[in-house]
C-alpha cells in the first residue's frame, strides 16, 4: 500500500499551492481545480452525472463543493462510506516574514533553516518526513489521500463492496456553509441511488495528546461545540465619576475569570474528557478612544461537549 505516498504526498503540494484562505475567492479556484482533475479519471470522463461542483446556499460568498461518487461493483451491497474533508483554510499572517511562502512547501522548508526553530520543529523539518506549508496538515494532505481512494476504487469498483461518496467542502474554518449544502446533494443521491450512509470518515488532522506521543488517533463518534456568547450593556460614565456607572469590560473580565480554563465545565463522556472552555472574543463596542466608559461589550467562549446539552 505504501506505493501511495508518492500520489498521495503529489496531490497534497498540488492542493497547498492554491490559496485557498476561508472567505477569500481562492475557495472557488480550489473547487473548480478538484472538480477539473476528478473529472479528468476516466470513470467520471464516462460517468460525468456521478460528479458536481456545487454552489453552496444562502451564503454571501460565492464558494463551492464538489461531490463525487464511485459505485462498487463487488456484490451489490448499497452500504456506502462518505470521504469528507475541508478544502479551506485559516490564513498566514502567523507566518509573518514568510507568509508569501507559506503556499509553497519547498521554498517555505528552504527559508525555515535559517530561522530559529522549536528542537521538535526543527526535527521534523530536516527529518524528511514532514512538510510544512499552511493546509498542509488542516488538511489538505487528509483530502488528497480521499483524492488517491476515489481514483483508485474508479480504477478498481470489482474490489469495492457498496460505494464512496467522495467530499470536498468549502468554508469549514468559518460558518460551514459548506457542509451544510452538501446535505442536499448526499439526500438526493441517497434517493435517486439507493445509498445506505454506513460511516463518514474525517480525514482532518489529529494532533499528539501529550508531548512525545507516537499514537495516531482515530477518533470514534463526534465532539459538539457550543457558542455561549454574553451581550453586556453596562451603565456608561464619565471616568472621572467612575463609581456611578458599571464598566461592562468589568463584567466580562470576570466571565471570562470564571468560564476560561475551568476544568469543572469539562464534560466528561466514555471516560474521555473535552478541554475547558476558551474564550474567542472578547471586546467592548466602543469604536475610538474617549473619557466615557464602553456603552457595552460582548464575549463568546469555545465550548466543547460529549453529551452535555445548551440545557444543561
Ligand atoms: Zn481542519
Amino acid at each position: 500500500m505504501l506505493q501511495c505516498r508518492e500520489d498521495v504526498l503529489n496531490y497534497t503540494k498540488q492542493l497547498v499551492h492554491i490559496e485557498s484562505i476561508v472567505n477569500t475567492d481562492g475557495e472557488k479556484v480550489i473547487a473548480h481545480s478538484i472538480y477539473n482533475m476528478v473529472l479528468s479519471f476516466p470513470y467520471f470522463s464516462q460517468n460525468p452525472s456521478y460528479i458536481t461542483l456545487e454552489k453552496t446556499l444562502q451564503d454571501d460568498q460565492e464558494r463551492y463543493n464538489v461531490l463525487a461518487f464511485v459505485k462498487g461493483k463487488k456484490g451489490n451491497s448499497n452500504r456506502t462510506v462518505i470521504l469528507m474533508g475541508h478544502i479551506d483554510t485559516v490564513g498566514v499572517e502567523d507566518f509573518n516574514q514568510l507568509k508569501e511562502k507559506a503556499f509553497s512547501p519547498e521554498d517555505l522548508m528552504e527559508s525555515l533553516k535559517n530561522e530559529e526553530l522549536p528542537t521538535s520543529a526543527k526535527e521534523h523539518l530536516y527529518s524528511g518526513d514532514w512538510l510544512f506549508g499552511r493546509g498542509v496538515l488542516d488538511m489538505k494532505s487528509g483530502v488528497a489521500s480521499n483524492l488517491y481512494l476515489l481514483k483508485y476504487y474508479s480504477e478498481h469498483p470489482e474490489e469495492l463492496e457498496g460505494n464512496i461518496v467522495f467530499l470536498a467542502e468549502c468554508d469549514e474554518e468559518d460558518s460551514s456553509h459548506g457542509i451544510l449544502s452538501a446535505l442536499k446533494t448526499l439526500n438526493h443521491w441517497k434517493k435517486e441511488h439507493g445509498f445506505e450512509y454506513a460511516a463518514a470518515v474525517n480525514a482532518d488532522f489529529v494532533a499528539p495528546r501529550f508531548e512525545g506521543d507516537e499514537n495516531r488517533y482515530i477518533y470514534k463518534g463526534t465532539v459538539g461545540k457550543l457558542l455561549p456568547s454574553f451581550f453586556i450593556t453596562g451603565a456608561e460614565t464619565h471616568v472621572g465619576s467612575a463609581f456611578e456607572g458599571l464598566d461592562p469590560n468589568f463584567i466580562a473580565a470576570h466571565l471570562t475569570t470564571q468560564i476560561n480554563y475551568n476544568p469543572e465545565l469539562c464534560n466528561e463522556a466514555y471516560g474521555e474528557t473535552t478541554i475547558p472552555p476558551v474564550s474567542l472574543k472578547q471586546t467592548d463596542l466602543k469604536p475610538t478612544y474617549t473619557v466615557q466608559t464602553a456603552l457595552s461589550a460582548f464575549v463568546y467562549y469555545n465550548f466543547f461537549i460529549h453529551s452535555w446539552s445548551p440545557k444543561t
